[in-house]
Formats: C-alpha cells, sequence, structure tokens
C-alpha cells in the first residue's frame, strides 16, 4: 500500500493528475471488473469516488490515532438524520483535487459533470435539521475538532416525490442499490441492543443489589464508516452509520420444515429497524418502531464511545472532561437513562457520580417550539420496550422534583410542569424535559427561537435552571453553498477581494465596497444571469416550460408545511394573476415563481397545497393574456442537489413562516450567501439576516410573533381580514369558485374556508402586507443599480451565518473543546 503523505494544499496543480487517472483506471478494472469500453457513467463514478477515497484514508487513520494519543476530548453529534447528498464534489474540492480530477478523468475521455449527476443523494434526512448535521459535521473537521456523528444507516432515505396530475406521489428511495463507495463496513464493530424483558435486582453486598436487565431480544447495531473531510484535508472526521443486523439470520428448524417465510420472520422484523426514514418533519411519527430506532442508535452510539473512552482513558469519571455530547434534538433524548444504565448497571458507578458524569457530558440541542412536535411516548410503551430505563427515569424525575421542591416550596404547579412524566389521561415521558434535565447546556438555534425557548416552552425550567438555555444560530458550510454549487461566483469573490474567502468568512466584508461600483455590480449580475440560465435549462428539460431569465426568480423551495406557508405564495400569485390580466397594458415586472419541496404522506393539507400550485401553475403558464410576466414552477423532488442549483440562481428568496413558528432556517442563508434578496417576515434567524444585511437590502412584511399571538388570544377570524381586502376576497373566490380546478371544483373549499376561519397561520392576516412587499420588490428591480447594489450587500454580509461561527461557538460555550483552522 501507498504510504506517501497525500498532498496538501501546497502542491503544484496537475502533479496529482497522472496517478489519480492511473487509480481509477485501476478501481475500475480491479474493484469492479469493467473494461474501459462497457464503463457507464455510475461506474466511472465508484472507480472515482474509490480513487477518491484513498487520498482520504492515511491521513485519518493517522489523525484518529493522534487524538487518542494525545487524548484530546471528542466530540460526538447524535443525530437521528444526516441530510448529506453528494459526497464526490465536496470531498474532491475539500481535499483541493478538483483541477486533477477533471484532468485525469478527461484524459480518460468521461465528463466529471456527467458521473457527478451519477451518484444519489444520501437523503436520511428530512429537511433542516438533518442538513444542519451535515454541514456541522463538514464544519467540525474543517475547524480540526476530533469528532464522530452517530446516526442511522437507513437502506431507504427521504422518499421519492414525483409528480402525477399535480398530486404527490412517494416512491421508496434506493441509495444504496448499487453500493456506496464512501463508506467502509465495519461488521467486526457491532454492539448488542435490547428491547423488552425484565430487570432483576440482583444483591452485590449486604447493603448493595445491582439491576440487571434481561432483555426479551436483542438487535446487533453493525457499524458503516464515513470519512468526512474539511476544508483543505485539515483533517478527517467520522460520521458512523448503525445498521440493524439480526442476532440469528435465519431459524434453520423452520426452514427445514418448509416454513420459509417463518424462518426469515425474525430477521425481517429485527432489521427493519434501520429499513427506513420516517418521513415526518416536525411532528413525531408515534410509532412503536420510531422509538426503537432512537433508542438502537442513541445505544450504540454510547456503548461505542464509552469502550472507546475506557480503552483511552480507563476512568469513567473523567468523561465530561475528554467527552461532548450533542443531541440534535430530543430524538436521542433517551442517551440522559441509556447513559446512566451503563455508568451504573455495567460499571458501578454510584448514582452521584454517574449522574454528574452523565450532565456534565450531555448537550442538547432544541429545534421546535411547535407542541405537535414535542417529543412524548406513552409510559406503558416504554415500560415495555425500555424497563429498565422506565425505572431510571422514575428515579432521575424523582430526584430533580425534590431539588425543585426544596428551591421552590408549595408550588404544585411548577412541580407538575417540570416533571419529566405528563399526567392526566395516559401517562407519557417527556423526552424534552428528560434531555433538559440531563444536559449542563440547552440551546435554541436562533435568537428569536432562544428567547421564545426561555419564555414559552422551557420558561419553567429557565426558572429552576437559570443561565442553562443559551443560542446557537444556524448556519450552513460555505463550501458547500458557495464554493461548491456557485463556482462562478466564487471566482469574482477571489477575484475582488482575495482567496482568504475561501478560508475565512470575515473576508467577505471587504465586499462592502464594491456594492458601490457600477462595473463590480454589473459582473455580479452576470454571474446571476448565467446561473439562471443554467436552471431555465433543467426546467426545460424536466417540465417543457421555456423561462425568461430578464424576469425575477422568485424562490420558494424547503418542505411543504402550512407553518412555511406555500399557500401565501400561491395567493399572491393568483391575485398578480388577475391585475395583470385586469391590466394587461400597464408595466409589469415578470416573474417566476419557482417552487419545491416535499409534504410528509400523511399530511393532507401540505398535499392539497401541492396540488393548488399545479393547478395554478397550469392556468397561469397558459394564458396567452400573461405573456411571460407570471409563470409558476413547482420542480419536483426536491433534495440538496436540487437546492444546490436553484439557490444560485435565485433573485427573491422567500422565508416567510408565520412569525414565532419557524426555529432558524438555514435555506434563507444560502440564499442570501448566493445573492438573492430576501421576502420574508420577522422568524428564526431572518431576524439576525436582516440586523446583517441591513433594513433596505431586505423586504420584510407581516405580523410579528408578539402580534400573531395577541391575534390568536383574540379569537382572530381570517374573515376579517379577507372584508378588508378585495384583492385577497376575489383570489380566494376564484379558488373557492373552482377556476383553477374546473374538473373539482370543490377540491379547495375546506383549505379557503380554513384562511376565512381561525386562519392559524395568518395567511390572511398577512395576505396585503406581503403583496405590497411584493411590489416594493418589483419597484427594487426596476432600479437595476439599487437591486443589485443591495445584492452584494447580502453577500458581502452574511459571513456570520457559516457554520464554522456556529460550531466555533459550540466547541467555545458548550463543548470546551479547542479549535483550529486550516
Ligand atoms: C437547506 C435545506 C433545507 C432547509 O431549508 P429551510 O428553508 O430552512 O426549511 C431543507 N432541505 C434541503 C434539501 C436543504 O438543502
Amino acid at each position: 500500500m501507498d504510504t506517501t503523505p497525500p498532498k496538501v494544499a501546497t502542491a503544484e496543480p496537475g502533479a496529482e493528475a497522472r496517478p489519480l487517472r492511473n487509480a481509477i483506471l485501476h478501481k475500475l478494472t480491479y474493484d469492479l471488473g469493467k473494461s474501459r469500453l462497457g464503463a457507464r457513467d455510475r461506474d466511472w463514478f465508484i472507480a472515482t469516488a474509490l480513487a477518491v477515497r484513498d487520498r482520504i484514508v492515511d491521513r485519518w487513520i493517522d489523525q484518529t490515532r493522534a487524538s487518542y494519543e494525545v487524548g484530546a476530548k471528542q466530540v460526538y453529534y447524535l443525530s437521528l438524520e444526516f441530510l448529506i447528498g453528494r459526497l464526490l464534489r465536496d470531498n474532491v474540492s475539500n481535499l483541493l483535487l478538483m483541477d486533477e480530477v477533471k484532468a485525469a478523468l478527461e484524459d480518460l475521455g468521461v465528463s466529471f459533470e456527467a458521473l457527478r449527476e451519477a451518484e444519489p443523494d444520501a437523503a436520511l434526512g428530512n429537511g433542516g435539521l438533518g442538513r444542519l448535521a451535515a454541514c456541522f459535521m463538514e464544519s467540525m473537521a474543517t475547524l480540526s475538532i476530533p469528532a464522530f456523528g452517530y446516526g442511522i444507516r437507513y437502506d431507504h432515505g427521504l422518499f421519492r416525490q414525483l409528480i402525477r396530475d399535480g398530486k404527490q406521489r412517494e416512491y421508496p428511495e434506493t441509495w444504496l442499490d448499487f453500493g456506496n463507495p464512501w463508506e467502509f463496513a465495519r461488521p467486526e464493530i457491532a454492539h448488542e441492543i435490547g428491547f423488552g424483558g425484565t430487570v432483576e435486582a440482583v444483591p452485590i453486598s449486604e447493603a448493595r443489589v445491582r439491576h440487571v436487565w434481561k432483555p426479551a431480544e436483542t438487535v446487533q447495531a453493525v457499524a458503516y464508516d464515513t470519512p468526512i473531510v474539511g476544508w483543505r484535508g485539515s483533517h478527517v472526521n467520522t460520521l458512523r452509520l448503525w445498521s440493524a443486523r439480526a442476532a440469528d439470520p435465519l431459524r434453520l428448524d423452520a426452514f427445514n420444515r418448509g416454513d420459509f417465510l417463518g424462518a426469515l420472520a425474525e430477521q425481517v422484523r429485527q432489521e427493519s429497524i434501520s429499513k427506513l426514514l420516517y418521513p415526518s418533519d416536525e411532528t413525531p411519527a408515534g410509532q412503536e418502531l420510531r422509538l426503537r430506532q432512537e433508542y438502537f442508535f442513541t445505544s450504540a452510539a454510547l456503548q461505542d464511545l464509552v469502550r472507546r473512552h475506557l480503552r483511552v482513558h480507563g476512568d469513567l469519571r473523567s468523561l465530561p472532561e475528554r467527552v461532548a455530547v450533542q443531541l440534535n434534538d430530543t430524538h436521542p433524548a433517551i442517551a440522559v437513562a441509556e447513559l446512566m444504565r451503563i455508568l451504573i448497571d455495567l460499571h458501578d458507578l454510584p448514582w452521584d457520580e454517574a449522574w454528574q458524569a452523565t450532565r456534565g457530558t450531555i448537550a442538547y440541542t432544541n429545534h421546535t417550539l411547535l407542541p405537535e412536535a414535542l417529543e412524548s411516548w406513552p409510559v406503558p410503551l416504554m415500560e415495555r420496550l425500555l424497563p429498565r430505563h422506565m425505572q431510571l427515569i422514575y428515579l432521575i424525575n424523582a430526584l430533580h422534583l425534590d431539588d425543585v421542591r426544596q428551591r421552590f416550596p408549595g408550588n404544585d404547579a411548577l412541580l407538575s410542569a417540570v416533571s419529566l412524566i405528563e399526567e392526566g389521561h395516559g401517562r407519557r415521558v417527556r423526552m424534552g424535559h428528560l434531555a433538559f434535565v440531563g444536559s449542563h447546556k440547552v440551546n435554541g438555534v436562533s435568537a428569536l427561537h432562544s428567547d421564545l425557548l426561555k419564555k414559552t416552552v422551557f420558561s419553567d425550567f429557565n426558572r429552576i435552571a437559570p443561565g442553562r438555555i443559551t443560542n446557537k444560530t444556524n448556519g450552513i458550510t460555505f463550501r458547500r453553498w458557495l464554493q461548491q454549487s456557485n463556482p462562478a461566483l466564487t471566482s469574482l469573490l477571489v477575484e475582488a477581494v482575495g482567496p482568504a474567502v475561501l478560508d475565512d468568512e470575515k473576508a467577505l466584508e471587504k465586499l462592502r465596497p464594491l456594492a458601490d461600483d457600477a462595473a463590480f455590480r454589473e459582473r455580479f449580475a452576470a454571474v446571476k444571469r448565467a446561473n439562471k440560465e443554467a436552471l431555465a435549462k433543467l426546467v426545460k428539460e424536466r417540465l417543457y416550460l421555456q423561462l425568461d431569465t430578464r424576469a425575477i426568480f422568485d424562490v420558494q423551495i424547503k418542505r411543504i408545511h402550512e407553518y412555511k406557508r406555500q399557500l401565501l405564495n400561491v395567493l399572491e400569485a393568483v391575485a398578480l394573476y388577475d391585475e395583470i390580466r385586469s391590466q394587461p397594458t400597464r408595466s409589469w415586472v415578470p416573474r417566476v415563481k419557482i417552487l419545491a419541496g416535499k409534504a410528509a404522506a400523511s399530511y393532507h393539507r401540505a398535499k392539497l397545497i401541492i396540488k393548488l400550485a399545479h393547478d395554478v401553475a397550469r392556468v397561469v403558464n397558459s394564458d396567452p393574456t400573461v405573456r411571460n410576466l407570471l409563470k409558476v414552477v413547482f420542480l419536483p423532488n426536491y433534495n440538496v442537489s436540487l437546492a444546490e442549483l436553484i439557490v444560485p440562481a435565485a433573485d427573491l428568496s422567500e422565508q416567510i413562516s408565520t412569525a414565532g413558528m419557524e426555529a432558524s432556517g438555514t435555506g434563507n442563508m444560502k440564499f442570501a450567501l448566493n445573492g438573492a434578496l430576501t421576502i420574508g417576515t420577522l422568524d428564526g434567524a431572518n431576524v439576525e439576516i436582516k440586523e446583517h444585511v441591513g433594513d433596505e437590502n431586505i423586504f420584510i412584511f407581516g405580523l410579528t410573533t408578539e402580534e400573531v399571538a395577541e391575534h390568536r388570544g383574540k379569537g382572530w377570524r381570517g374573515e376579517s381580514a379577507v372584508s378588508r381586502s378585495r384583492r385577497l376576497e376575489e383570489a380566494l373566490e376564484q379558488i373557492e369558485k373552482g377556476v383553477f380546478s374546473p374538473d373539482d371544483p370543490d377540491r379547495y373549499k375546506e383549505l379557503v374556508a380554513g384562511l376565512r376561519g381561525d386562519d392559524w397561520f395568518m395567511v390572511a392576516a398577512d395576505f396585503d402586507s406581503y403583496f405590497t412587499a411584493q411590489r416594493d420588490v418589483d419597484a427594487r428591480w426596476r432600479e437595476p443599480d439599487r437591486w443589485w447594489r443591495s445584492a452584494v450587500l447580502n453577500t458581502a454580509n452574511v459571513g456570520w451565518f457559516s457554520s464554522d461561527r456556529a460550531i466555533a461557538e459550540y466547541a467555545e460555550e458548550i463543548w470546551n473543546v479547542p479549535v483550529r483552522r486550516g
């Protein structure tokens, strides 16, 4: 094996092309067993990925070993979701091998772009939460923080969305069909995960018993490791995903009797744990299998890190000094009880020491205030599936409530508010409370969200544990969301402010003066135009629709959810359509509304909104009086790769959630970085984006969080907004009458009735304000100098939203680990 150290940033360009070419060919021949002539793009992709992976392995092994040797503190990021997307461009680019790989492939007569697109998206997540985990993994490697990501290696990631007849259809996603060249299977790294059974108290002395959990069944968690390369290949970490393997693959007795299905039944049942990612965004699936998934990966992660810690340090009491465990939302919250079980039952630590070690190690990130999304599990289910954990949770709760009782005597309301157990019809374990009590820090993901955490869901906890809630505003990795997805803009930035922008997000600020430079603005606009051309080409290929790239590309891409208010956007399209038809000779600013996103399969309303978008699109796009002034486009199967294409082509970024409901958003950051102006509410990180880009470079509209709460408190009815707005009234009437759904005029009756009724998401309430803000957008577009000045200032001013900044804050304030750039 080649053991020479891998190439570093200073090597002359081109030096690696020849050996890479040979390595790719070697992989194709000897790992895939294919000839050059018979190889397809997919084969070339796998051969190239394997050759690139070889360049990663040496430093990965060296650095991992070195971090153990010096006893460096390890960060463990536990997440039920990692929405990674493709890795080829990420890895090649972070290794600084792009020119060499392209040259090597060219020499072989293969197009890099073609094989890049042969890589399936790793869609092991639903949306923002999973994408955050992926960005954080890349930033931790970039900042040389020794870290593991722990999650589940789902056989099937997020469903593939097809649109038939304007309706979403879900199909299983099959990313592993042709193998995954990035991962290393580790069949020898396997942990036993127990479920069910009983707990026995076994006396170990006159004074103590040990609790022994005898699970009714055990499943093996098998490790699959993917190296995660930081920028400039500075550091390589591990994403370790667990796959379920049945302890006994086959019941031979049954098979020999001829009962083939019965022989396999147990295996199928056990291995179903890692079969499928739940397509539930924001709401828990509420199913036993989901709880099994959560415990499965959390237990595997903790067993794994405890074993590693013991091997390196020998004593579990030092856990908090050497290990930081970050819980990405409550999905891994059972970690609190599982770590206690491991420390007490398996390693004989006394309760107090175990508790100190647990709380010193764990920290928890909250991602939502939506009450329906706060996880809780029925006590009977927990008792049946995790009997020992349920005992420990009762004990943790008793001590926690004793402490509160002592410090706040006579406050029963407070006690029941902060209890880990929700009483009332059907007792449940509140996972958010368990995570809070077992963590030394709890963070929200934007300034507004963290503030609301303190005032709403965790207000009582904030009283009993002041200072534990902190804020860590989300970020995105600029490598993927600028350098790789928008190479033309990146080149322009490097030319304008120097190559430091590739390494330091603060260097973007040097762009500010250029916002007033007409020649620079023109070049900035030209990059955007070229990106729009590329997107228009894709739309033409996929939807047979011709777009005018002189139009504003107005983009809303994200999960389809009522609180994200795609409906508000579509209503605006309907209203604009009306106005264009009623005043066809007025000078209108041409617009292309681009939407993409998936709805949870069981979310009827969200699917209806997708259907409405298509119904409106069909009518608008085929009406000759509208000419090219308005187009509505819905691009199917939104995923990371599609986002990488759309974001650089956007002029306007729609971030229009009902105020107080979007925890942070990260899509908003991607767009601003790529020079799109935001139209948005004062919600999530939009508030901070506004502060960074400046009030005059963003279009803010709508009710504030307080006003939304006030409206709801006073029994708001959408009808009162409708009766005040001719424009809204007309738009709603048309939809109600079936103008867009002549085949089924009543299709949207219920949807519109909701807007006239309690209008929970304030769509009617915010409509006029939104429409007016959109006309402000039109006015700005008519003044290209001002538009592009704002666009440049967006890019210049959002460096702070880099996930490097976010991770550096976690490192300093939560994990207590050093960071190093380069
Ligand atoms: C960034 C991203 C998200 C999150 O988008 P929001 O607008 O913040 O909801 C979801 N899905 C994908 C594929 C993304 O890239």
